[in-house]
C-alpha cells in the first residue's frame, strides 16, 4: 500500500509551494487507494508556532486535502530519535563525538586557509570507548569512507554523490536533542511512508537520510524530487508573482477544486488536459508526467481553470461554498430570501465568473435591498423619456405570465408598439432591477426576482 505524507515546518503560512507538495502526495496517494498522512515538523522551538500550525491544518482543509490518521508532531517523538540514535551507536554505525566548537572551527579555519575540503571524519570515530572522557559530546553518523550514495529519483533520475563528499553528521546534539535529518527518517520509518514527493530543495538531505536508512537496515522510500515553482518572468516566485498563503487565495475567491486542478498542473501534466476533475487527476497522477525544469505560476491561467471550476460545480454546492467565502472574508452572512434569489440565479452567474467576487458582483440584483443605489452610469439611462416608459410598461408586467418567453414577447411587442429598440427599454430596465448598468440579462434578473420584486423595484424608479 502506498504511504505518502506531507511534512511542513509550521514556520509560517502553507504557501503555494507546499501546498501543491500536498497536493502531489494526496494525489498519489488517493489514486492508488494509499495513506496520506501529516506530520507537523516543529523541532524548531524557536520558530515553529501554533498559529502557523493551525493555518496549515486550515489551509490543507480549504483546499480539501484531507489526511489519514492522527497528525503526528515530530517534537513529541524526541524520545524516539534518540532511541534510534543509540541503536545506531549499537550498530556500530554511529559514533560519539567530543570535539569542541572551537576545535571544529579552527580545522575549518585552517582547511579554508589552505582551499582544502573542510568536510571532516571526526578522530573520534574510531576512538575506543574506554577512551571516552567525561565531556559533552555528539553522536555522529559513520557514513561510509568509500563508494557511492545513489539516489534514484522518480524525477530526478539517477543522482549520485560520492560517500566522501558526505561528512559524519551529527545526530544528537549535545544537549541530546535530535536533529531534524534523523527525526525526518525515523518518523517516515515509523509511520510507514514509502513514498516521499517534496521540493528538490531536499534532493540533497536524500543522500545524507539514506545514510541513516542503511545505517537502520530500513527499506528506502521511493523519491520524487519535485522542481520548485517559479514566477511568470521565471525568476523564484516573488509575493507578487503568487508566492502568497493558501488563505489568500482562499480570501480572493478562487474556488477550492480551481485551485487544486491549477496546482495540479504546476510540475506534472496529463497530455493537454488542463481542466479536470479530482477523480480524474488521482487517476491519472503519476511520476510520469512530472517536469524537470520549474513549472511557472500565471494568476491568468489560475482565473481561468477556476472559472471552468465555477461554472461546472453544482449550483447548491457553489452556493455553500460562496457562503464559506463569506464567512472567511467576515462578509455578512445572507438572510434566506437572498440564498434563495441566489440559488435561482446560479445557472447564469456561475457562466463567467472566474472568482467569487465576480460571481457577487454578478449578483448584485439579488443581494442589494430596496430601494436600490443606482450608479451613476446607470442613472444616465433614467432619463425623464426612460422613466415615462418604465412607467408604461408597468401595467403590462402585472398582467404578463411569468416565464422567459412570456416576458421576452411583452417586451419585444412593447418595444415594437413604442416604436423604439430593445436596448432603449432594456437599459433603464436593468438601472431599475439591479442599479447597475452591467447586470445579467433584464429578462434573467425578472424571473428571478419575480413579479413582485420587479414591480415593486419599477416603482422605486418611477416614483
Ligand atoms: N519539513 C520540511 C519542509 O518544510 C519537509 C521535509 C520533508 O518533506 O522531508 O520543508
Amino acid at each position: 500500500q502506498v504511504v505518502t505524507r506531507f511534512a511542513p515546518s509550521p514556520t509560517g503560512f502553507l504557501h503555494i509551494g507546499g501546498a501543491r507538495t500536498a497536493l502531489f502526495n494526496w494525489l498519489y496517494a488517493r489514486g492508488r487507494g494509499g495513506k496520506f498522512l501529516l506530520r507537523i515538523e516543529d523541532t524548531d522551538r524557536a520558530r515553529s508556532t501554533p498559529e502557523a500550525t493551525q493555518a496549515i491544518i486550515d489551509g490543507l482543509k480549504w483546499l480539501g486535502l484531507d489526511h489519514d490518521g492522527e497528525i503526528v508532531s515530530q517534537f513529541d517523538r524526541a524520545d524516539r530519535h534518540r532511541e534510534v540514535a543509540l541503536e545506531m551507536m549499537a550498530r556500530d554505525m554511529a559514533y560519539k563525538c567530543f570535539l569542541t566548537q572551537e576545535e571544529i572551527e579552527a580545522f575549518r579555519e585552517k582547511a579554508r586557509e589552505e582551499k582544502r575540503s573542510t568536510l571532516f571524519r571526526s578522530p573520534w570515530r574510531d576512538a575506543d570507548p574506554a577512551t571516552y572522557p567525561d565531556a559533552p559530546y555528539v553522536i555522529r553518523l559513520k557514513t561510509p569512507e568509500e563508494g557511492v550514495t545513489v539516489i534514484r529519483d522518480e524525477v530526478q533520475g539517477e543522482v549520485t554523490i560520492r560517500n566522501d563528499q558526505l561528512d559524519d553528521m551529527v545526530l544528537l546534539r549535545s544537549d541530546g536533542t535530535p536533529v531534524y535529518m534523523l527525526a525526518v527518517v525515523v518518523d517516515d520509518h515509523d509511520m510507514g511512508v514509502n513514498t516521499v514527493i517534496r521540493g528538490d530543495d531536499h534532493l540533497n538531505n536524500a543522500a545524507r537520510q539514506m545514510g541513516i536508512y542503511t545505517a537502520m537496515g530500513w527499506d528506502l522510500p521511493t523519491y520524487a524530487h519535485i522542481p520548485l515553482i517559479h514566477g511568470p518572468d521565471g525568476k523564484k516566485l516573488s509575493k507578487r508573482h503568487g508566492a502568497l498563503g493558501v488563505e489568500e487565495y482562499r480570501d480572493m475567491g478562487y474556488p477550492a477544486a480551481g485551485m487544486r486542478n491549477y496546482l495540479a498542473r504546476l510540475g506534472w501534466s496529463h497530455g493537454d488536459d488542463e481542466f479536470f476533475t479530482d477523480t480524474q487527476a488521482q487517476s491519472w497522477f503519476g511520476f510520469d508526467g512530472m517536469g524537470k525544469s520549474p513549472a511557472r505560476f500565471d494568476f491568468k491561467k489560475l482565473a481561468n481553470i477556476c472559472g471552468q471550476h465555477i461554472a461546472a460545480t453544482e449550483d447548491a454546492a457553489l452556493l455553500h461554498e460562496l457562503q464559506a467565502f463569506l464567512a472567511a472574508t467576515h462578509q455578512p452572512t445572507l438572510s434566506d430570501a437572498k440564498n434563495s434569489l441566489l440559488l435561482a440565479a446560479m445557472p447564469f452567474l456561475k457562466e463567467r465568473a472566474k472568482t467569487f467576487p465576480e460571481l457577487i458582483e454578478k449578483a448584485h440584483f439579488c443581494l442589494a435591498d430596496r430601494p436600490l443605489e443606482i450608479e451613476e452610469k446607470a442613472a444616465k439611462s433614467l432619463d425623464s423619456v426612460s422613466l415615462g416608459i418604465l412607467g408604461e410598461l408597468t401595467p403590462h408586467l402585472q398582467s404578463a405570465s411569468w416565464g422567459r418567453e412570456e416576458l421576452e414577447g411583452v417586451l419585444n411587442a412593447f418595444a415594437t408598439a413604442r416604436d423604439i429598440k430593445f436596448g432603449q427599454l432594456a437599459a433603464p430596465l436593468r438601472a431599475a432591477l439591479a442599479g447597475r448598468s452591467a447586470t445579467p440579462s433584464v429578462i434573467d434578473m425578472m424571473l428571478v426576482l419575480g413579479r413582485e420584486e420587479t414591480i415593486l423595484r419599477l416603482g422605486d424608479t418611477t416614483g
